[in-house]
């Protein structure tokens, strides 16, 4: 598993104190989501696509792994 990037693991420290997390993916860590949503709310039973982030939205950096 790549190492958890540093802002993320001091954001989702900070966000613990409030029983919050960033939502990312299980096995990595560093693979955190963008909030996406649906335009249109279709009936056909599909979700809204996955987005990752591939660099750190607070410093710039490369996020490993992505
Ligand atoms: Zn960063």
């Amino acid at each position: 598993m790549a190492k958890y990037h540093k802002c993320l693991k001091k954001l989702d420290e900070e966000l613990e104190k409030t029983n919050t997390r960033l939502v990312a993916n299980i096995l990595n860590q560093n693979h955190v989501f963008i909030d996406t949503e649906r335009i249109r709310k279709l009936r056909d039973g599909k979700k809204a696509t996955t987005v990752i982030a591939t660099y750190c939205p607070f410093c710039g950096e490369k996020l490993k792994g992505t």
